[in-house]
């Protein structure tokens, strides 16, 4: 049996009990100082030479085994662990740093992003909020965006982990809208009125939890049909909402995507805020991937009508090639937007001066309290490269995906299945039969991995090109490889 601790307390003289001190810094700091820099050695050799590894190599038997351990409860020394991330953990990464990674919407990350990762978590900075210059860090980053989208200074913004996240707060800043903000405190069960959103058939799947998640049911979510582009059908919008209408339905928010996640596809986003304004709902937009095309002078067309949504949620993670993860929620409406999330707290108190004054709280805008410094590793990326640059990277993942969409018109043994609208192409070997085979086999051979996905209800091979570091040998790469397996398996090989 153990003593109740105060009485244990109480009977022991006080300085019996002086605790030993256990603080985590190092006893040695040379030591350390020299394990880091190895460390970083290991990821400037890692990205300065990722080309010449494979993709991706399935993690072997033995490897995933040695990750099935029990909790340690003594010490391991750093530089043993270093040696166990660099032989069991860096050569069975998913590959999304390499210039052959096509399969899934995903950034490449770069050299100073990484450094700015060591610099945030040296911080430890939490980023909830009170008054420091972490704070005003994320503030410079939500002015750029302002700027980059023609937001008013009004706007109101900030970091999630991605757009799941920030389609999902978006659905619940319109829900307010809509319902008043006395949605938070009342819930939905006593609400009369039956909320109905609107999205193309070709919209991520995280709209639908969004809705699902908001308590108002994916159900409500009207998926309408698109059209040839993979553009949301604007006639059958109209005509959804018309009969949602009549049908006791309160319609309240359309929800256009900007670089579809299947084949990269951008809603006509002018004719979808002229909709919305005509039928007084909020238009939100999914631009997870093709926001950021503002940056490109020659893609920025694209998107345009993007400035004139209610809100914008987009991945710095994609495109902007930051590290993951560097979600961004922007809304016009500053004040909808904070009364959808503040709340008040005794541990929360604002102060005039000291450590809990600063007029913008994070916390106000979003449902974490704890957030870490995403906003660094997006400042140092946009500082050190320029948005310029930044945008040239862009626009060169579509020239690429033009010049692999003008290959496979050329062989007669390939079908592009679906129109190059930004710098994903989806297309098929043969009638399309083997390309399952054709890219499991490509991933586990490790010069390119393109994804496979269903079009149309048809296999299609998928290679989204986000990577800055992908290069026309890759495209070429990905054309051999496609055509070399293709024609072997046609053979029963
Ligand atoms: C990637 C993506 C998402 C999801 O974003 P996360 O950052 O992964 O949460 C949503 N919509 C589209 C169009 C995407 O490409």
């Amino acid at each position: 049996m153990h003593a109740h601790p105060e009485t244990a307390f109480r009977d022991t003289d006080a300085r019996a009990v002086q605790p030993e001190p256990t603080g985590l810094d190092p006893a040695d700091w040379t030591a350390l100082r020299a394990e880091g820099r190895a460390m970083l050695e290991t990821m400037f050799d890692f990205l300065e030479h990722g080309a010449e590894r494979p993709v991706w190599r399935a993690p072997p038997q033995a490897v995933r085994a040695r990750f099935r351990e029990a909790l340690p409860l003594s010490p391991t020394r750093l530089a043993d662990c270093h040696a166990t991330f660099v032989a069991d953990i860096l050569p069975y990464a998913s590959g999304n740093t390499h210039p052959g990674f096509m399969g899934w919407v995903q950034g490449g990350g770069t050299p100073v992003g990484m450094l700015a990762e060591m610099l945030a978590a040296g911080l430890n900075a939490n980023l909830g909020g009170r008054d420091h210059m972490p704070i005003e860090v994320e503030r410079q980053v939500l002015a750029w965006v302002r700027e980059m989208f023609d937001f008013p200074d009004t706007a109101s913004g900030l970091f999630v982990t991605g757009t799941s996240q920030a389609n999902f707060m978006a659905v619940v800043i319109a829900r307010a809208k809509a319902l008043s903000v006395q949605v938070r405190d009342r819930g939905l069960l006593d609400c009369a009125t039956r909320l109905t959103a609107y999205t193309s058939n070709a919209a991520h799947g995280c709209v639908a939890r969004a809705m699902d998640l908001a308590g108002l049911g994916s159900d409500h979510l009207r998926r309408v049909e698109v059209d040839a582009d993979h553009r949301i059908d604007l006639g059958a919008l109209r005509r959804r909402i018309q009969a949602d209408r009549e049908a006791g339905f309160t319609p309240f928010l359309i929800i256009g995507t900007a670089g579809a996640v299947d084949v990269g596809a951008i809603d006509d986003l002018d004719a979808l805020a002229d909709i919305a304004a005509a039928e007084t709902l909020s238009f939100h937009v999914d631009g997870a991937l093709g926001a950021l095309a503002v940056l490109s002078p020659e893609l920025a067309p694209l998107v345009s009508g993007i400035q004139r949504c209610d809100s914008l949620a987009f991945d710095f993670h994609k495109w902007g090639q930051v590290p993951y993860d560097a979600g961004f929620l922007l809304v016009r409406d500053g004040e909808q937007h904070r009364q959808t999330f503040a709340a008040d707290a005794g541990y929360l108190t604002r102060a005039d001066r000291g450590l809990a004054a600063g007029d913008w709280w994070p916390c106000d805008y979003g449902m974490d309290l704890s957030r870490g410094f995403r906003a660094l590793k997006t400042w140092l990326t946009l500082k050190t490269y320029g948005a310029t640059a930044l945008g040239d990277s862009i626009a060169f993942t579509c020239a690429l995906a033009r010049q692999l969409a003008a290959r496979i018109r050329q062989e007669p043994e390939l079908t592009l299945l679906a129109p190059v609208a930004l710098n994903i192409v989806c297309f098929s070997y043969g009638d399309g039969r083997h390309d399952p085979e054709i890219v499991a086999d490509l991933q586990v051979d490790g010069e390119v991995a393109p994804s496979l996905t269903r079009l149309d209800g048809r296999p299609a091979i998928r290679a989204a090109i986000v990577n800055h570091r992908t290069r026309a040998e890759h495209i070429d790469a990905l054309i051999k490889g496609v055509l070399d397996r293709g024609r072997a398996l046609s053979r029963g090989a």
